[in-house]
């Protein structure tokens, strides 16, 4: 097809579209959870001792009991088998953002010929996927290194629907037979552990005798853009690398803001349906959906969960969205930023941690013990973003965030904290010595006077900062679409581990020396603010003064892209933080500072080169036909004595010269490979080849405003955001 003929297509072929029929709405009480081998659906078909030891491992994460396994799995299976399921799958997260699953039937091949479904406790417990073909920063460079995975108890099995018919999906984590962990799951169980057991010794020095294990809690909201999969099939860039490399603002962009909250078109309500019916099914807790600030863009939020579950419930809500969006004729991007100049997109990571017997620790409550407590835990979150904050820039660090961190619209890339100015003002005052009482009745007590109550106001949301109280959590907005949640709950929850240590070390040696216990925390928490306030910032944080005050003033890290940011993996202050806690060994840290930093690298190559021959193979050749017509025209009419004006031509002739000199640079820059370190080929890649990327860009989208409509072969922004 040339010209446009194929974009004419796709729109007939979306204006002709018989909407799939909305299914008929059922009750949320007969689809909750029906897919997931639940506590309860254990306890109806496992012997009492068996259950109550599988309840033991869930609640203790201690290893379970091989006798038990096999009693387990094979419940499991039966239940699977009830369900359709032919097959079952561990299914783990490589250090990709992706989801990795090995299939495997429950078909046994008896002596006789006959087959029967089997599935034991030791298959259940263990698998051994080919792993080869995951990164691993070097780990398993070795043939012996191997990986294996292992279940996680604590996350709960589910049978999923795919093309192929019913799986039994087995939540693991995936190791080296040398123990290195290979995955994201294993630092996020190691983080909490870390984080449980800071976390109590405060509680405790604090003067609670009772004290449950500690949790970490995550609701992730997650933005993402539809675009009707006849657009996306004409336009390689999207296909390839999620975003558009080429493209030309629509007339009417979000200038107006009225996609925002406004009413979800009918064939995206019957595409969410779906989405959410699949949710409820496995177990999770979908709560809220609408239109995001962009055209064509829309954000689900499901109801927070314990980080574990949470984060393995947000890749499957990834996957859900993707599968789901395919069967309606659209294509589900989750890339940051997959139209240049409309809004990009982000998961805003809702964080807290809590526990059975304390509550929600970052709550503030309103008795003076549990206010003291907050102010503690909030403390230690303060000192663990100031002091880590270039670790959490790192772990929001990729090709696609590198579009939105930093540009004028999502966080800035400096991390600061925002605290609403109620309890910026409480902390203030303890930096100054002491918290006046909300009632004027002069200072206040720590332990014995009540703080003020917070009153959240909606106007003092500040979305410009990246890490934000909201009332009784804390929101990391930097995160991308895209990515997996794990990173960021890893160095969320490790920061903490770490402060609350810290804490935990004040308070012991203050009383120790016979200070009485709401001194000490008076003191400890005045340190907090006296050596890391530098971070609490309530202004606006894309202002260019903040960018200015942040590093010159405050010393705050602006760590702009990805290449700026991941070497910071590589600090020696990093490393111990992670040895430390137990966490990361450093051999696990620097692996991931490898494949992340490939992934980088290669993510911007298939780009440069996607841009190379979209421009030379499919832009440059329409630029022709369109002035081979003008010439003509010109020519033709000079013939019978009119004189047509040239400079059209003339105009796009330059630009057509201008990109394709520009893609040559690009294609000699790609071809440079000697760098001394990976820091200076990551450099390369943003200081040299992405600026050229954009330059060619430039030159092309001008020509998409000059070459005639009808020869233009790439489906436009306007097409793309507006034709539903
Ligand atoms: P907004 O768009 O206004 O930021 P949403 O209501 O869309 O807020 O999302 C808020 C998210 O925060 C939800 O996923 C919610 O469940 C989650 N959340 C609420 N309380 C907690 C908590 N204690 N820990 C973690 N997440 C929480
Ligand atoms: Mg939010």
């Amino acid at each position: 097809m040339s010209g446009n003929e194929s974009r004419v297509q796709a729109i007939s072929q979306i204006v002709n579209r018989k909407l799939m029929p909305p299914k008929p709405p059922k009750r949320l009480e007969d689809m909750w959870a029906t897919d997931v081998f639940s506590l309860s659906k254990m306890q109806e078909s496992l012997p009492k001792s068996i259950f109550k030891s599988v309840k033991n491992t869930i609640q203790t994460g201690e290893k379970l009991d091989d006798s038990v396994a096999d009693v387990v799995a094979v419940a499991m299976k039966d239940w699977a088998i009830s369900k359709g399921a032919l097959y079952y799958a561990h299914v783990f997260y490589p250090l990709t953002n992706s989801t990795a699953e090995k299939h495997d039937g429950f078909i046994s091949v008896q002596s006789d010929g006959s087959v029967i479904s089997e599935f034991a406790g030791k298959v259940l417990v263990q698998g051994e996927p080919d792993g080869s073909s995951f990164p691993n920063g070097g780990i398993r460079s070795t043939a012996a290194a191997r990986g294996y995975t292992a279940w996680d108890v604590t996350s709960p099995a589910y049978v999923m629907e795919t093309d192929n018919g019913m799986t039994l999906c087995i939540p693991t984590v995936f190791i080296s037979w040398t123990g290195e962990a290979l995955d994201k799951k294993t630092p996020l169980l190691r983080s909490i552990a870390a984080m449980n057991k800071a976390a109590t010794r405060v509680l405790k020095l604090l003067g609670n005798n009772k004290v449950a294990p500690v949790n970490s809690s995550c609701g992730a909201e997650q933005e993402y853009f539809l675009v009707d999969a006849n657009f996306a099939n004409n336009r390689p860039d999207l296909l390839l690398a999620g975003r558009t490399l080429f493209g030309k603002p629509p007339a009417k962009g979000q200038q107006f803001d009225d996609h925002y909250f406004g009413a979800i078109p009918e064939r995206v309500q019957v595409f969410m349906q779906e989405v959410e019916e699949r949710m409820y099914r496995l177990g999770i807790p979908a709560k809220t959906r609408h239109n995001e600030v962009a055209p064509g863009q829309f954000e689900i939020a499901p109801f927070f969960e314990a980080a574990n579950v949470a984060s393995d419930h947000q890749q499957l809500t990834m996957t859900i969205l993707r599968n789901t969006a395919k069967k309606h004729g659209f294509i589900c991007l989750l890339h940051e930023k997959p139209f240049a100049g409309i809004n990009g997109s982000g998961k805003h990571v809702n964080w807290s941690v809590g526990n059975a017997t304390q509550g929600n620790l970052l709550d503030p409550g309103d008795t003076p013990h549990s206010n003291v407590q907050f102010l503690v835990f909030c403390g230690a979150v303060i000192r663990g973003v100031h002091k880590y904050g270039p670790l959490l820039r790192a772990v929001v660090a990729t090709a696609s965030n590198d579009h939105r961190l930093g540009a004028n619209e999502a966080p800035p890339a400096i991390i600061s904290v925002y605290l609403g100015s109620q309890l910026e003002d409480v902390f203030e005052q303890i930096r100054q010595g002491g918290v006046k009482d909300s009632q004027g009745k002069g200072i206040m007590n720590l332990g014995v006077d009540t703080l003020p109550t917070f009153v959240k106001d909606a106007g003092d949301r500040n979305r410009t900062s990246p890490f934000a109280f909201t009332g009784n959590r804390f929101e990391f907005r930097a995160v991308g679409s895209g990515q997996s949640v794990s990173g960021p709950l890893v160095a969320m929850n490790t920061i903490l581990a770490d402060s609350l240590d810290w804490i935990a070390n004040k308070l012991e040696g203050d009383l120790a020396k016979g200070t009485e216990l709401n001194a000490a925390i008076q003191n400890v928490l005045k340190e907090v603010m006296d050596e890391h306030g530098a971070v609490v910032f309530g202004g606006n944080g894309y202002s260019e003064e903040w960018h200015k005050m942040a590093v010159e003033e405050r010393g705050l890290a602006n760590l702009r892209t990805t290449a700026d940011a991941l070497p910071v993996l590589k600090e020696a202050y990093i490393e111990d933080l992670f040895k430390k806690t137990g966490v990361l060994t450093p051999v696990e840290l620097e692996s991931r500072f490898d494949v992340y930093a490939e992934q980088y690298l290669l993510a911007i190559e298939v780009e440069a080169k996607l841009v190379i021959s979209i421009a030379k193979t499919i832009i440059y050749p329409a630029a022709l036909r369109y002035l081979s017509d003008l010439s003509s025209t010109i020519a033709g009419l000079k013939e019978v004595g009119i004189e047509l004006e040239k400079e059209t031509a003339e105009k796009v002739a330059t630009l057509v010269k201008s990109m394709m000199d520009n893609a040559s640079k690009l294609s000699d820059a790609l071809s440079n490979h000697d760098f001394a370190s990976t820091e200076e080929h990551m450099q390369y890649a943003s200081q040299t080849i992405r600026p050229l990327m954009d330059e060619v860009r430039k030159y092309a989208d001008a020509l998409e405003a000059e070459v005639a409509d009808d020869l233009w072969p790439l489906p436009t922004y306007q097409e793309m955001l507006f034709v539903k």
